[in-house]
């Protein structure tokens, strides 16, 4: 089983007082190459403050991002499908014996509505968030959502690829939830730190670390090769995190020859009874914030990193420059929210960016980036090792380009407002103008056959 080690982690932290000028510099060359880096390396990042250094920091990541992602930044929403929940995780609002929260578990009418919803709004990937604790038919009720989800076909969308984030599970269980086609199975571990943890997670299974930590290796075990794995920023310190992170991303390719497929870095937010979710015991400030997308680009330039709408628009802009791949927009964390307000009695924390879907998009757009709803990778089995070995040298850019820019195509036909729509367009000219021959042909035979009323075409 994977065992994190603490005393190996504040070891490297403490021979970080070593570091100088020249040798943070040898590793930000080092990081440049994009063959990732060691938990050496990162601790002696980490307390870069000097604001030359910073912007070197910061300059590498944008490099590394941009070789590997170029200008394509992947979009989906949660959908939270209930509130019920077990655990007493003392930072989040459906923890068990919080009063104030009004809890709701979702019918599979409510979810086949709240998908149409969301297909409205234009999406395609989105991601099934619930507490841990099912209503009376037990862990079918997931199953069950999950075939409601992609069973609704409504007007000229549907959802094609559906992440899951619940509770661990048995191997058994993570073999029945890859049966009903997931995309990622996404779990946080929340604080690597023993001490912390049990701090925290007070009651319910969730309390047991072991337990939550190997649901990683059970999924893969089961063959779900896309997983993803995240720190809840504002528990404890964060190097401490990015290090013990590393470790579970080395624990897993050492075992299944892959590791995650993404990162989420949420930071705390306040949220309904909840004392410690509005005053974190380690709040980590905006400039570390950035420092972590920054260093965990450079430590695994290859792993997807999701940022949420926790974060303020403003932040999220700044972070997407340093190294995230993926982002959530238009989201509701209370079940039932998009087919109805954002009820805050009865979500899970306070959100950031409260823009819809359409504002977001047009917003990137401007700065420069290609939203994508691509769904190819995972329906062609380009997935867990088969898709790392395209991505390292390079391969899959050949076909994720083109499959952003029709995908965005397609969202502006569909879904966008005349504005957005009309910067979008702009935006898909300017970035094909950029591109060689050949790029340019496979972008535009793609973008040609949307423009003729194909749907869901991709490379
Ligand atoms: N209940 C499952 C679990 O805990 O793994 C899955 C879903 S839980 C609703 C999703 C994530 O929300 C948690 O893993 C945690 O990191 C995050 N979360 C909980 N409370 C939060 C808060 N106050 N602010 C930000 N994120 C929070
Ligand atoms: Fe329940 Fe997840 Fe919230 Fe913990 S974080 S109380 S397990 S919903």
């Amino acid at each position: 089983m994977i065992q994190i080690d603490e005393k190996k982690i504040f070891e490297t932290l403490k021979s970080r007082q070593n570091r100088d000028t020249g040798r943070i510099r040898a590793t930000l060359a080092k990081a440049a190459e994009a063959h990732g880096l060691e938990a050496e390396d990162i601790a002696c990042l980490v307390d870069i403050s000097a604001p030359d250094l910073l912007e070197e920091l910061f300059v590498t990541a944008r490099q590394v991002k941009e070789h590997i992602y170029g200008k394509r930044l992947v979009i989906f929403a949660p959908l939270y499908i209930s509130n019920m929940c077990a655990n007493e995780c003392v930072y989040c609002a459906f923890r068990a014996r919080n009063k104030e929260v009004k809890r709701r578990a979702l019918t599979q009418n409510e979810i086949a509505s709240e998908t149409r919803a969301l297909i409205d709004q234009g999406h395609k990937r989105v991601l099934l968030v619930a507490g841990e604790s099912y209503p009376k038919e037990g862990f079918d009720y997931i199953l069950k959502s999950i075939d409601t989800v992609y069973s609704v076909k409504h007007d000229k969308g549907e959802i094609r690829r559906l992440n899951v984030n619940i509770a661990p599970l048995s191997v058994d269980e993570f073999r029945r939830l890859k049966e009903h086609n997931i995309g990622t199975y996404q779990i946080f571990q929340e604080t690597y730190h023993h001490e912390t943890y049990k701090k925290v997670h007070l009651a319910g299974k969730k309390a047991d670390y072991d337990w939550r930590i190997s649901s990683v290796d059970r999924a893969m075990e089961a063959g779900i090769d896309d997983v993803g794995i995240g720190v809840l920023f504002g528990l404890f310190d964060w190097r401490f995190e990015i290090l013990a992170m590393l470790q579970h991303i080395r624990h897993l390719e050492q075992r299944f020859g892959v590791g995650p497929h993404t990162l989420s870095v949420p930071r705390l937010e306040p949220a309904i009874g909840s004392d410690i979710a509005s005053h974190p015991p380690h709040p980590i400030s905006d400039i570390d914030f950035r420092k972590v997308v920054a260093i965990l680009r450079l430590a695994v330039p290859y792993t997807g990193i999701i940022m949420s709408t926790r974060e303020s628009a403003n932040i999220r802009r700044e972070t997407f420059a340093l190294g995230v791949s993926q982002i959530s927009a238009g989201s509701r964390t209370n079940p039932g929210g998009y087919g109805s307000d954002e009820r805050f009695e009865e979500a899970q924390f306070c959100l950031g960016d409260h823009r819809s879907l359409d504002e977001v998009i047009k917003d990137i757009a401007q700065l420069g980036y290609i939203p994508s709803f691509c769904t190819a990778c995972y329906r062609l089995g380009r997935t867990g090792k088969d898709f790392m070995d395209m991505a390292k040298p390079g391969d899959i850019r050949a076909h994720c380009d083109p499959n952003a820019l029709g995908t965005f195509l397609e969202y502006l036909l569909d879904y966008a407002s005349p504005d957005t729509r009309e910067i979008g367009e702009q935006a898909i000219k300017n970035i094909v103008e950029t591109k060689n021959a050949a790029e340019r042909d496979r972008a535009e035979k793609i973008l040609a056959k949307i423009k003729s009323g194909e749907r869901d075409v991709f490379v």
